[in-house]
């Protein structure tokens, strides 16, 4: 049953049932080892993951949504797409947990779990239109956020826009299509960017080609909707401009990354000096303690992560958004602010992430 609160640190984790959902994507069913109540969580949340992957020397650090509606549950679902290298360089090794997930994770192994985190996430109980927006594998919080809608009985208007390469690649399409059939308030629409032969329009898609702002105005020429977004960060970056422009709000637009975060409205550095109150030609040094090195932060110098990457220092990280923590880093001095709504603080004040902060202040981190 779903209850509160979390968990402290890590929980073991059972994986009950998996379940492909297409081609690439696959469903783990979680239920955890000791039996005990799972807490609730937003529709939208994600939860961390601790691997001991063979042959690493380290654990590897991911995070998964939870891709169902918290209700009545009584276990966590996961749905986890397969990253193979990278098209242009296929002598790269493919992604190292989702291959894990997908290769040697199986119903009965263990993992090391997180509790659940974040907030890219719904309030079902919301009034008002919602637009749903995904790229690819970025389906996973907008299908547990319209699951949410559906049993929170919700009379919401809700546009759930989805787009993906064909149907060999689409994941929960029978289920969204059944949802938005059942319900009038809910809409669907599937653009495919390159169906298939065996695709059929009207049945498995709606449109071929991308997701387009012109595609979002005629569907809904409302712009009073929130919106979700999730995706590609190309995905993410168009549509967020052109939504912008054709006229709504960026505070109405929520998005999460599930790779490389970055700013996605371009901001230059008299801006970011505008945000921070600083002058445009402020500086500050920031000392990487570990490594040696020394460098000027100023506002067109990003995040401390960006200024240690542009100065030859290599710290870890994964998520670059404040919410893995695997590039948490000691503070020695001085004084720093987060650049974003969403970071899942450390616990002491003398730590700081350093992909979501910059300086304050002239400042030295243990990196
Ligand atoms: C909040 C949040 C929620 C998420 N939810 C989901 C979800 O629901 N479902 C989901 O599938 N994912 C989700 N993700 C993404 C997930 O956490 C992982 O990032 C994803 O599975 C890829 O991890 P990986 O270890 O498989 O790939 P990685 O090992 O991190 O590799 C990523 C890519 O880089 C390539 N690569 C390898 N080496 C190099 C190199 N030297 N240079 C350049 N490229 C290289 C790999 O081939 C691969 O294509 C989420 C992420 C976040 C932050």
């Amino acid at each position: 049953m779903v209850t509160e609160p979390g968990w402290e640190g890590c929980r073991t984790f059972l994986v009950d049932r998996r379940e492909p959902e297409s081609e690439t994507v696959t469903s783990f069913y979680l239920v955890p080892e000791d039996g005990g109540a799972l807490p609730t969580y937003r529709p939208g949340q994600s939860l961390g993951f601790v691997l001991d992957l063979p042959d690493r020397m380290a654990p590897v650090i991911r995070n998964y949504t939870i891709s169902d509606s918290p209700k009545d549950a009584f276990h966590y679902r996961l749905s986890i797409k397969r990253e193979p290298a990278p098209a242009d360089q296929p002598d790269l090794p493919p992604g190292v947990s989702s291959n894990y997930f997908h290769d040697l994770v199986q119903v009965g192994t263990k993992l090391l779990v997180r509790p659940p985190s974040g907030q890219f996430a719904l309030r079902p109980e919301g009034k008002g239109p919602v637009l749903l927006l995904s790229g690819g594998v970025g389906c996973t919080p907008m299908i547990a956020m319209l699951n949410a809608i559906v049993d929170a009985g919700s009379t919401r208007n809700v546009w759930f826009v989805h787009g993906v390469r064909n149907g060999r690649e689409h994941a929960f399409g029978a289920h969204v299509r059944a949802v938005s059939q059942a319900h009038d308030n809910i809409r669907a629409h599937i653009c495919y960017s390159r169906p298939d032969d065996g695709d059929v329009l009207g049945e498995d898609y709606d449109s071929a080609g991308h997701v387009t702002a012109e595609l979002l105005q005629s569907l809904m020429p409302d712009t009073s909707a929130q919106v979700f977004l999730c995706g590609s960060t190309p995905f993410m970056k168009t549509l967020y401009n052109d939504l912008i422009d054709k006229g709504f709000d960026e505070f109405q637009i929520v998005y999460e990354f599930f790779g490389n975060a970055c700013e996605l409205r371009e901001t230059t550095p008299e801006q970011v000096a505008a945000d921070t109150g600083l002058a445009p030609d402020a500086s500050f040094k920031v000392e990487f303690r570990q490594s040696g090195v020394s460098a000027n932060w100023t506002p067109g110098a990003g995040t401390i992560l960006e200024l240690a990457e542009a100065n030859g220092v290599e710290p870890d990280f994964v998520c670059r958004s404040g919410m893995c923590h695997s590039c948490l880093s000691a503070v020695l001095d001085g004084g720093f602010e987060y650049t974003h709504d969403g970071v899942v603080t450390p616990m002491s004040d003398d730590e700081v992430l350093i992909c979501s902060a910059r300086p304050t202040s002239d400042l030295v981190v243990d990196v």
